[in-house]
């Protein structure tokens, strides 16, 4: 049983009481491979005396990598924004100027189309799966459409079948942005190998923790050679630079890590689905909030690696006051990829498709508190705490109403 024991709304840290947590819990994943295995794979460095440029950790990794998407060629880099801006550059139909992405994605996708000086132009997505499908991208090509930049939502791979359909009947370039759905398939086939190539990122919040760096997964093997060179300045041979390049090289201590991080995948996978199923469990009775979950067909592998849930009309209160009582309670939720793209101030030019369902969607997603240093009893805690806040709602509504006339008068 849990250990939560607020008896009143005056126990709300946001009311002056006692914070659920001691210790800040965050919806990132935060994972660590364990530290003998990272120091070991690090020996090599040693041994091979070889710090970058596509040493033999990187080579390991990558190999690994192959298996793992089930695909030719990977291609390790420094991160993903730079795979992503590599991809894009190498892909994108010359003379055209539009690049087709969802709004409701990471928070700075439309910079690698302002890098290859290309305009956003922003589709809307799905309300089931939350990310962009055939029939949302479809309306947005034109004459001057580029590439297009599919995205999986954090929870569902999207409609890879219909988007792979539109490209093809329509000759344009098309490419993923993996990073939510590295360990997840298709119809059993592994995501990694649809479109041109697909990018992933393995940054310390991500699945597979590298501390920093990102890969790019193709069969194409032209596509994967224009990649390996522009990610080392475009040096065909020593003195000799054939293409316009960039720095984008892993290096091999981020390699040794994320080699490590491979190594606990599968361990890590079982972690993420407890937490996961303890959620579901929770939160099954509970009306105001749904749980936003994972398509678990047999034969599909998930990662379970975030939460997100629907604050649903029930619920009663804004996302931005859950936020802020939640917070207080040292529960760091955030708003799921908020405010769209579409509705920031972008240093560039971008293009507005129809956003019905991205608007629908766009103030009611949250993450959860999850990752490496979430426990089950933890998700136990955070479960009771919503549903304390929906047996107290009159009078939360009341005190922060107060409390917003208490701030005001203070201004
Ligand atoms: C994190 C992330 C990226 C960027 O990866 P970095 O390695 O941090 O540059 C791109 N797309 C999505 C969906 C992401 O979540």
């Amino acid at each position: 049983m849990t250990r939560f024991a607020k008896k009143s709304v005056s126990d709300m840290a946001f009311f002056g009481g006692q914070p659920v947590f001691d210790e800040i819990k965050s919806t990132s994943n935060l994972v660590r491979p364990s530290e003998d295995g990272f120091l070991n794979y690090c020996k090599t460095i040693f041994e091979t005396r070889r710090i970058s440029n596509n040493g033999d950790l990187v080579q390991q990794f990558e190999k690994r990598l192959c298996e793992l998407h089930n695909v030719e060629h990977c291609i390790a880099t420094s991160n993903g924004l730079w795979s992503l801006i590599m991809l894009l550059k190498a892909i994108k139909l010359k003379g055209k100027t539009e690049v087709i992405m969802p709004s409701l994605t990471y928070r700075r996708l439309a910079d690698v189309a302002a890098w290859v000086k290309l305009t956003p132009h922003f589709c809307d997505v799905e309300l089931k799966t939350m990310a962009i499908s055939r029939e949302t991208i479809e309306p947005c090509i034109n004459d001057n459409t580029a590439a297009i930049v599919a995205v999986h939502s954090i929870v569902t791979p999207c409609d890879i079948d219909g988007i792979s359909q539109l490209a093809k009947e329509k000759n344009i370039p098309l490419m993923f942005d993996s990073v939510e759905a590295v360990y997840a398939t298709h119809k059993g086939k592994p995501i990694g190998g649809f479109g041109e190539a697909e990018v992933f990122s393995t940054h310390a919040s991500k699945l597979i923790n590298g501390f920093e760096g990102g890969y790019i997964t193709t069969n194409n093997s032209e596509l994967a050679e224009e990649l390996g060179l522009m990610r080392k300045f475009g040096f065909i041979d020593v003195d000799t630079v054939g293409m316009l390049g960039i720095n984008a090289k892993l290096n091999e201590i981020h390699a040794a890590m994320a080699l490590a991080a491979l190594d606990d995948l599968e361990a890590q996978v079982e972690r993420n689905k407890k937490r996961y199923h303890k959620y579901k469990e929770l939160l099954s009775d509970f009306s105001a909030v749904d749980l936003v979950e994972f398509a678990e067909e047999e034969g599909e592998r998930r990662a379970f690696k975030v939460i997100v849930v629907r604050l649903n009309e029930a619920w009663g209160l804004s996302r931005e006051d859950t936020l802020k009582i939640m917070h207080a309670e040292k529960m760091l939720v955030r708003p799921y990829y908020a405010p769209p793209l579409h509705m920031k101030k972008a240093g560039y030019k971008t293009i507005t498709g129809d956003m019905t369902n991205t608007d629908q969607l766009k103030d009611n997603h949250m993450l959860m508190p999850c990752g490496a240093f979430v426990s089950e009893e933890d998700v136990e805690k955070a479960a009771s705490f919503m549903k304390f806040v929906h047996g107290n709602l009159s009078e939360i509504k009341q005190r922060l109403d107060n409390d917003g006339k208490y701030e005001k008068r203070r201004a």
